[in-house]
């Protein structure tokens, strides 16, 4: 199967097709080589959605880019491809090691955020937390989040290996349900207590990103499972409106897919000054779980993220409860009352800066 497998990548260079015809695994990892302006580039198929680029040259960062953790987010989706397709056929100069994730490739194959499970809930840990009847990894998409973590983690520890100082980062591509007044935006998750780095902004800034939200808790989002536990510069990063294949107006990722191709290439960046005025910046003031069956959102479908409401605003029914804005500028962000009980419905930020 797997020299199939591999005859197959070899021939078409396309990665998302051979992850969405084996949807949960692969029968067997393969890697083959490629040589690109005169380096050997050692490509590594882990299991299904899951590939290694490794340069024979000097490394310093080990880059981790996943998409498809939300199967129907299909633009990062896209851009992840291209980059592995021209990776394959020997069209990019890589000199640093870089991971892709194809996270859910079965949940791509029905167009679907999920199939049974949100995989964006289910890091750190949380895919073994034990069921009511204490069963663990009780669907496809709690053991894919395991095999997602143990895949960044030996993907850390090899570089551990290759040199001791060594730049982690991990971006973690999706697009939103709903449409943004701020079009692209970060999620720069909690750093526990660590400063946040203005490099690491200016460097979203060149993708085509100037809101950040800042998350002072933490999460089970696989962003900040990378920030936990490997001190990874990790963002979740939304580049606009949840739209299905071919609809997608590439242009609107150029600036993101060039600062990938550099960043992955090794080419100098030039990031220029840090200027506070040219980020607009969020922080996370309430998180709303529904709590009760009877659960609605008091504003339209259409309203969109970085929508502001006045002080005391009900934002959300929730059986006999009502949630209110507290402060002046307090703004939605990812509402969904599709959500199970107990799950988070909505978010609201207020602006703020970074020191
Ligand atoms: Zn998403």
């Amino acid at each position: 199967m797997s020299n199939q497998n591999k005859t197959e990548l070899l021939t078409t260079a396309d990665f998302l097709k051979l992850s969405c015809a084996n949807e949960w695994s692969l029968a067997e990892p393969f890697s083959f080589d490629v040589t690109a302006s005169d380096i050997v580039i050692k490509v590594t198929v882990l299991d299904t959605g899951i590939i290694i680029f490794e340069p024979d040259c000097k490394t310093t960062q080990d880059i981790v880019l996943s998409s498809a953790v939300h199967g129907n987010e299909t633009a990062p989706i896209e851009i992840c491809n291209d980059l592995i397709t021209q990776l394959i056929k020997g069209k990019i100069a890589l000199k640093q090691r870089v991971l892709f994730l194809f996270g859910n490739p079965a949940s791509i194959n029905i167009g679907k955020r999920f199939v049974e499970e949100n995989l964006n809930r289910l890091f750190s840990g949380a895919h073994s937390e034990l069921s009511p009847d204490g069963s663990t990894l009780i669907n496809k998409e709690r053991a894919r989040a395991k095999t997602l973590e143990d895949a960044v983690r030996d993907f850390y520890q090899q570089g551990e290996k290759i040199s001791a100082q060594r730049d982690r980062c991990h971006y973690d591509l999706h697009t939103a349900i709903r449409g943004s007044k701020n079009d692209k935006f970060a999620v720069y998750p909690f750093q526990h207590g660590k400063p946040r780095k203005k490099e690491q902004l200016l460097f979203l800034k060149q993708c085509g990103i100037t809101t950040i939200l800042l998350s002072h808790s933490p999460t089970t989002t696989f962003s900040y499972f990378s920030v936990n536990e490997f001190e990874a510069d990790a963002f979740t990063i939304e580049l606009g409106k949840v739209k299905p294949f071919g609809e997608n107006n590439m242009e609107d990722f150029t600036a993101i897919k060039a600062t990938l191709l550099n960043l992955i290439s090794g080419n100098d960046l030039s990031l220029g000054e840090y200027i506070a005025e040219d980020f607009e910046i969020f922080e996370i003031y309430q998180t709303i779980n529904r709590e009760a069956e009877d659960f609605r959102l008091n504003f339209a479908d259409d309203v969109e993220n970085f929508t502001s409401f006045s002080i005391d605003s009900i934002l959300v029914f929730d059986g006999d409860k009502e949630v209110k804005t507290k402060k002046e500028g307090e703004a939605i962000i990812f509402p969904n009352a599709d959500v199970s009980i107990g799950q988070r419905a909505l978010l609201t930020v207020t602006p703020t800066h970074i020191e």
